[in-house]
């Protein structure tokens, strides 16, 4: 489909507000993380959208670190989360803010809304402001403290402020309307006690806005045109528009929220809180494990800016929620990398074979292509000899319909190299297969042999004893067992066996290369080479494998 034709509701909104002239024509967005944990790929779906909607537009995009909860937050994830959206490949360029560099702004604004009796100072504790709330069929009921004077009301939020009142003993809320239909327009808390450090502004401060005051102000204090959240924020929007009513923008301009269904995939968790417990429970290796939906989890398992941006081209924005199958996902990994990476030979659970009728001592040079696909990417040399490594599984003894791959007495072609065959059998006294004991047909070298075009069924990849490389190979499988609900103990779908560690042999080439590089390993797979790797232990993670799943069901 034509992109230009088919602009998504998020633009549609713009182009009417750039038609009606509503803010200059200007579009300014944000992407408004809390630091209190890791980025997912849920937030990478709000990035690219955010960031990529301002290109387009040829508009700005600030980083904002909505720093509000002092006891969570902490400057480990405001770091890595500059990492990340930098990786994913957008700039925020001079536009980095912090939410507590308003603090002194949001205290002043309340002020305002207390002397215009919008506001009020409350000793309901929590819990009673939460039974006075009133339920979906029911008002709400008014605070006994509702009716307090602007004077007392200044009083009482000065010594808040000044420290004179312990957790949850006062907060200010807004008054609104106790019987609105809508909850969150029920007198919502606008500032709580809090006496924490905050990572930036130290002991400051000992009352903290809530998200709900505090955003709509962000947005209006760095002249964001559009503010775009997820879904569970509608219900939300009158009072993200209350909250800017006494606001006094020099333009007269206010944002606008819109928002758009948060991304749901198939068997991975996508909520901080949960990311988190699955860290501190030790279910993975930490934040940037390698089957965390992280975006530092998924950089470290291979997947590239690249292909999570087509990824999020590709769903798109929608107005209702979804899941959206992990194999899409795959495919946009396959795509990036199909043409782009080096294609190498690895056995990743090896069964050695001995080459009977190879001279002994004997060597030779065989010619690959670096990709088949990709001639540019040039060829390799890779050398033979009499004792090579195959794929246990690329053998059966008694081999079943269809195996087309070796079996006692059947030959098979391993790829760029001879014709093998079959003739003998070795294994140990537990009868586990130690080796095989093959003959080669010496005209059926790849490329040169007189015999070179005999066809045979089965061709396998294979790598030389002699110069073969150890490898530690890390496949991974699903972190959840099922798609999580939302609702239920998450922690009972945990896979057990999401990473399977192999002790695999490599081609010589693979040790040329270092950390992050990438490549597919003929019929298993992309890798790439993890960050656990040592001057004499080489580790890669399996990215990606290469049944690919999505085309199939785009086939059906
Ligand atoms: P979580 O629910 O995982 O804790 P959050 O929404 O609390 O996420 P924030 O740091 O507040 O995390 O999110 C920053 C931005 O990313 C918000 O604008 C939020 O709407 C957006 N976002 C979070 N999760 C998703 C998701 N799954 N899909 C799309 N956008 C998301
Ligand atoms: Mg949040």
């Amino acid at each position: 489909m034509d992109q230009e034709l088919t602009k998504n509701f998020i633009e549609n909104f713009i182009d009417e507000d750039n038609e009606a002239n509503t803010y200059g024509r200007r579009v300014h967005t944000r992407f408004p993380p809390e630091p209190n944990g890791y980025l997912h790929i849920g937030h990478a779906k709000s990035i690219c959208l955010n960031f990529g909607i301002a290109q387009k537009y040829g508009g700005m995009t600030n980083l904002r670190f909505d720093d509000t909860n002092p006891t969570k937050e902490g400057v480990e994830y405001v770091n890595a989360i500059k990492k990340d959206v930098e990786w994913l490949g957008f700039s925020w360029d001079d536009r980095l803010f912090f939410a507590s560099d308003y603090f002194d702004i949001f205290y002043d604004y309340a002020v305002k809304l207390i002397k215009l009796g919008k506001a009020y100072v409350d000793d309901l504790t929590g819990d009673q402001i939460r039974e006075y709330r009133g339920t979906f069929n029911e008002p709400g009921k008014e605070s006994p403290f509702r009716n307090r004077s602007v004077e007392e009301n200044l009083r009482l939020f000065t010594e808040m402020k000044e420290g004179k009142y312990k957790d949850g003993e006062k907060v200010l809320r807004a008054k609104i309307d106790m019987a609105s239909p809508n909850i969150n327009m029920r007198d919502p808390v606008l500032y709580r006690i809090v006496h924490a450090v905050h990572h930036r502004t130290g002991n400051k401060w000992c009352i903290y806005p809530i998200y709900d005051f505090a955003h709509p102000l962000e947005d209006a204090i760095e002249r964001v045109t559009h503010s775009i959240c997820t879904l569970e924020f509608e219900d939300h929007r009158p009072l993200y528009n209350w909250c800017l009513e006494e606001w006094e923008d020099p333009q007269g301009q206010k944002p606008r929220q819109i928002e758009f269904a948060r991304l749901n995939i198939t068997q991975m968790v996508m909520s901080k809180r949960k990311l988190r417990l699955l860290v501190e429970k030790g279910i993975v290796s930490g934040w940037d494990d390698p089957r965390m939906p992280t975006i530092a989890g998924i950089r470290r398992r291979g997947y590239t800016p690249a292909a999570i941006r087509d990824f999020c081209e590709r769903i798109g924005v929608a107005k209702a929620d979804s899941t959206v199958d992990a194999a899409l996902l795959e495919y946009c990994i396959r795509e990036d990398l199909k043409l782009k990476m080096p294609r190498l030979m690895t056995v990743i659970d090896p069964l050695k074979v001995v080459i009977t009728n190879y001279p002994e001592g004997g060597t030779e040079l065989m010619e690959a292509d670096n990709n088949q696909e990709n001639e540019a990417l040039g060829k390799r040399k890779i050398s033979f000899s009499r004792t090579i490594y195959i794929e246990r599984n690329d053998f059966m003894e008694r081999p079943v319909k269809k195996f087309f791959r070796l079996a006692p007495g059947k030959e098979v072609r391993l790829k760029y190299a001879y014709i093998i065959k079959c003739e003998e059998v070795i294994k140990d006294e537990s009868g586990r297969i130690t080796e095989l004991r093959c003959t080669y047909d010496p005209e059926s070298r790849s490329g040169s042999g007189a015999n070179a075009d005999r066809k045979v069924k089965g061709t396998l990849h294979w790598v030389n004893a002699a110069d073969a490389v150890d490898v530690e190979v890390r496949l991974y499988d699903s972190l959840l067992l099922d798609t999580d609900s939302g609702d239920g103990d998450f922690l009972a779908q945990v896979n057990p066996k999401s990473l399977a560690v192999c002790h695999g042999k490599a081609e010589r080439a693979l040790a040329a290369y270092g950390i992050g590089d990438k490549f597919q390993f003929l019929r298993q797979g992309y890798f790439v080479i993890d960050e656990d790797t040592t001057e004499d232990h080489l580790v890669v993670n399996r990215i990606v494998g290469l049944r690919d799943t999505w085309a199939k069901m785009q086939k059906k």
